[in-house]
């Protein structure tokens, strides 16, 4: 079997390697950072906050669970989670307060309790939610889209089939407008969009199973953290043979003939069969492939959102505030005209702070708690970042101490700041983009690029930046995909 030389130790990277590894290929990762995990990297403020940077949240477990089962592992005794009840607590801009219960009727009940929606039609909604999400998920994440063979098999033609009748037509916020009368529920849906960096206004109805994930199946925390994800499976990929080369970036992947011959770093050159990029793709093609014809059309897919993060250290402790938190803004659809065609900031952003001090309380000092605060922003296009992180600084500042009746400033005790060209400095993402291509299409699923090169012979690609797409669940089927077709 070919040496397989995997550019990346990205969660998606680490998985690919793990499967081939399984597989019987010599697997070496080569990693720019000092580290693995990509996106998914922790760091210590001074006092003792510890951050994880990325991913906050984390649906079907059971995809990093099948990766210890396919090594022969019992996966508890590797990596442990617990599911989320609560999920979500959610902060209204009219004052309006509601908790995400994991039970669907317990949630339902919420929703009619606070805001007056009646509990059944919540309810029967998930269940549509559900019913869409497993009659397309085999189809459209567990497969390549670009091979003949997807199309011919008894269930695809049977999942195509049944799409026109799940009532998935027109974009996610239509969908949930028509669904439900109060534009707070709405709201709460339409958020859904930003799991993959997408405008809830622009993407198609189909994301509108992504509520499922979370309200059907679970949310759920690794013990210790979601670094913990990547760090478990690093393990097991080092036992299993695979090696890490860290701080030693891929400069260009070499090719003859129409075939892949090897990679070249900053110290040497190797000769591998098979190369897997988990690097984004775009620069995959103008970095590392500079003399091959690039698929300009699929590069050239708009982006996804990006991300402003603080990271805060905060001398106090809120009960009333989860792991999970969201503070809404007043006008939604401003604020993704604002992201999406206006490439800013809203003046009015929507907050979200997860706090793993809440799960793991080694995590911040005690009394005190480790704030993430993340706002949604464009991809990094030039913009003048320096101006909109002190404008959002102090919008989210007032907007949070406002919803929790205090004035937050003082209580800062360590600050960091996470901005998309600092995203795209450290992972090379394209523009900072967090999930690759963005869904604000109907056919944006079919136009991300391929798991493999139509043109290079041995070239593979994996990560959030290509099929199926963005988010720990979606990268981690990308490996599955692209182990699939290597063998
Ligand atoms: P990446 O994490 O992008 O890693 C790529 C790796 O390749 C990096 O380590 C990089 O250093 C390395 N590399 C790049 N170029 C080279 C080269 N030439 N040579 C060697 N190495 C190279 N997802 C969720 O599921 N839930 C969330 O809540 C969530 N929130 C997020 C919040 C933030 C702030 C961010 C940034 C992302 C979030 N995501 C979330 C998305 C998720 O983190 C990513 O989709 C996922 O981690 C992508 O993994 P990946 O395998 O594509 O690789």
């Amino acid at each position: 079997k070919p040496a397989v030389a995997v550019i990346g130790a990205g969660i998606a990277g680490i998985a690919a390697a793990l499967r081939l590894a399984l597989k019987g290929h010599a697997v070496t990762v080569f990693e720019a950072q000092d580290t693995f995990g990509g996106k998914m990297y922790q760091f210590d403020l001074p006092g003792g906050y510890r951050f994880d940077a990325g991913p906050s949240l984390f649906t079907l477990p059971a995809l990093v669970d099948e990766l210890f089962r396919l090594a022969g592992r019992r996966p508890q005794d590797h990596f442990r989670y617990e599911r989320l009840d609560p999920i979500t607590q959610y902060f209204f801009a009219d004052g309006t307060r509601l908790t995400a219960w994991a039970d669907e009727e317990k949630f339902a009940d919420e929703v009619e309790a606070k805001l007056g929606v009646p509990a059944a039609q919540v309810t029967q909604f998930l269940q549509r939610s559900g019913a869409a999400y497993q009659a397309t998920e085999s189809t459209f994440l567990h497969k390549s889209l670009h091979k003949l063979g997807t199309y011919l098999s008894k269930d695809v033609l049977g999942a195509l089939a049944a799409l026109p009748s799940l009532g998935l037509t027109g974009t996610m916020h239509q969908r949930h407008a028509k669904a439900f009368p109060d534009p707070r529920l709405v709201q709460l849906f339409d958020r859904f969009a930003t799991y993959n960096g997408s405008d809830p206004y622009q993407a198609p109805a189909t994301l509108s199973l992504i509520p499922h994930l979370e309200h059907g199946i679970g949310a759920f925390y690794p013990e210790g953290g979601i670094h913990s994800i990547a760090r478990s499976l690093v393990e097991l990929a080092e036992e299993l043979g695979v090696e890490f080369r860290y701080q030693e970036p891929v400069e260009e992947i070499l090719t003859a003939g129409g075939q892949v011959t090897g990679v070249r770093t900053a110290r040497d050159i190797y000769d591998f069969g098979v190369v897997v990029s988990n690097m984004d793709v775009v620069p995959t093609y103008r970095r590392l492939l500079p003399t091959q014809p690039a698929p300009e059309r699929t590069l050239g897919q708009p982006r996804s959102s990006s991300a402003l993060i603080f990271y805060w250290g905060v001398a106090r402790r809120f009960p009333e505030l989860d792991l999970h938190n969201i503070f809404f803004s007043q006008d939604y659809r401003r604020e993704f005209q604002a992201i999406f065609e206006e490439k800013t900031v809203s003046d009015d952003p929507t907050v979200y702070v997860n706090i793993t001090a809440k799960k793991t309380p080694t995590d911040a000092p005690a009394g005190h708690e480790n704030w993430f605060v993340m706002v949604n922003v464009p991809h990094n296009q030039g913009q003048d970042w320096d101006a909109l992180i002190q404008k959002t600084r102090r919008a989210v500042l007032a907007k949070v101490g406002r919803a929790l009746g205090t004035e937050l400033e003082p209580l800062l005790r360590a600050e960091q700041v996470w901005d998309p060209r600092g995203i795209e400095q450290r992972t090379s993402s394209f523009g900072g983009a967090l999930y690759g291509s963005s869904s604000n299409n109907a056919l944006a699923a079919f136009l991300r690029h391929p798991n493999f090169s139509g043109k290079l012979q041995g070239l593979y690609f994996c990560g959030g930046s290509v099929h199926p797409g963005g988010g720990i669940p979606l990268s981690l089927l990308s490996a599955k995909i692209v182990a699939d077709l290597i063998n």
